[in-house]
């Protein structure tokens, strides 16, 4: 994906008016005259890949995007399903059943978008395989089983920002999404918050949203177990009083390294088999596994295309930074989030290097 010059970047240029519906008729015009289905073949088993959002989360790619791109792989003899992994904690989407159920509620059931959902990882999130990356310290990484038994891949992100990988679009749904239970915890490992006891009121909000209880309240202050934390940032977002800190300079910058990983080892089963989107409406400080309503930090962009993900994920950031006028650390979290690009271009995953060809 790399090394070969400046990579196409395809970009539908969008408003905070423009409905989806003309907006996936546009991209749907732009993927046939530039022919960028074009990798996949007859028979093609292709895994379409995005994420379904949190029951109130608003800022999802949309179902109708998943029909129209299902619709195209057909259309070339492709066999398509969309496919998810289970989450490391507790709720709506840590098994198959459950995220199925939910991705139903979600709007993306088999009359909606014309797939079936075929979970990437099995029924409890352990289904993987390892796979080598070269360069990588932690080679191998554990990857959702499917995907390795898949001819092409077509993946759907939504750009957001976040608070441990700075931002999340395709780079975080290959490597942290696509990741079986195992990977997924190799990627938290080093994330660990603590308690600010002076700031904390002992309001319980954290207690409230910890997905594996690991925050009790102590005379009035918030404790964390340890042994119970995967790390997963959720009392950090959701606490108002600056009382949940985390040790950025060592958590970030390994979770973004795993996370790059882990995306170059799935994108590498698929070189030549398989086209990324980046969706950038209704853009939010948090990802889409939060579960509170969004609020927009930049008006919409539009969509972006390319066969390179990290060339994708470079052009998203550069345009989410141009339009804001601002750059992400002062839109979201102030931690150094364009190191997973730098690691990705170290690790020779992908380029930095790209053409944006305005559609
Ligand atoms: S949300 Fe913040 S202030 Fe409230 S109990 Fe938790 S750490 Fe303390
Ligand atoms: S990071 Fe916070 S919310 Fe997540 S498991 Fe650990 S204590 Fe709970």
């Amino acid at each position: 994906m790399s090394g070969k010059g400046k990579e196409k970047v395809y970009f539908l240029a969008a408003t905070d008016e423009e409905e989806d519906s003309r907006l996936c008729e546009r991209l749907q015009q732009l993927l046939a005259a530039e022919n960028l289905l074009g990798c996949i073949a007859d028979q093609d088993i292709t895994a379409v890949k995005t994420h379904f959002g949190e029951s109130l989360k608003l800022g999802f790619a949309r179902p109708l995007y998943l029909r129209m791109l299902g619709e195209a792989v057909k259309e070339r003899g492709g066999l398509p399903f969309l496919t998810e992994t289970s989450t490391l904690y507790k709720g709506n989407r840590s098994d198959a059943i459950r995220h199925i159920n939910h991705a139903h509620r979600q709007g993306f059931d088999h009359a909606a978008t014309g797939m079936p959902i075929i979970m990437a990882d099995g029924l409890f999130g352990d289904e993987e395989v390892a796979v080598p990356v070269p360069g990588s310290p932690h080679s191998p990484v554990h990857i959702a089983a499917l995907f390795a038994k898949c001819n092409a891949l077509v993946m759907v992100s939504h750009f957001t920002g976040h608070l441990l990988a700075g931002f999340g679009a395709t780079i975080k749904n290959l490597g942290m999404g696509c990741a079986s239970r195992k990977g997924k915890m190799s990627q938290h490992s080093t994330a660990k918050p603590k308690i600010i006891k002076k700031n904390c009121i002992g309001c319980g909000i954290c207690v409230e949203w910890c997905p594996k209880e690991a925050v009790t309240l102590q005379d009035g202050v918030a404790q964390i177990a340890a042994n119970r934390c995967i790390g997963c940032g959720q009392c950090l977002a959701m606490c108002r009083f600056g009382a949940v800190k985390f040790n950025w300079g060592a958590t970030c910058e390994d979770l973004q390294q795993k996370i790059v990983e882990h995306a170059c080892g799935v994108a590498n089963l698929f070189q030549g088999k398989s086209l990324y989107l980046n969706i950038l409406t209704r853009i939010s400080k948090d990802c889409d596994c939060m579960g509170q309503t969004y609020e927009k930090i930049v008006p919409d962009i539009g969509i972006l295309v390319c066969r390179d993900p990290v060339a994708l994920d470079a052009a998203s950031l550069d345009l989410v930074e141009e339009r804001a006028e601002l750059q992400l650390s002062r839109l979201a979290y102030d931690i150094p989030y364009r190191f997973q690009l730098e690691y990705a271009k170290k690790l020779s995953f992908g380029s930095l290097d790209y053409e944006l060809i305005a559609c």
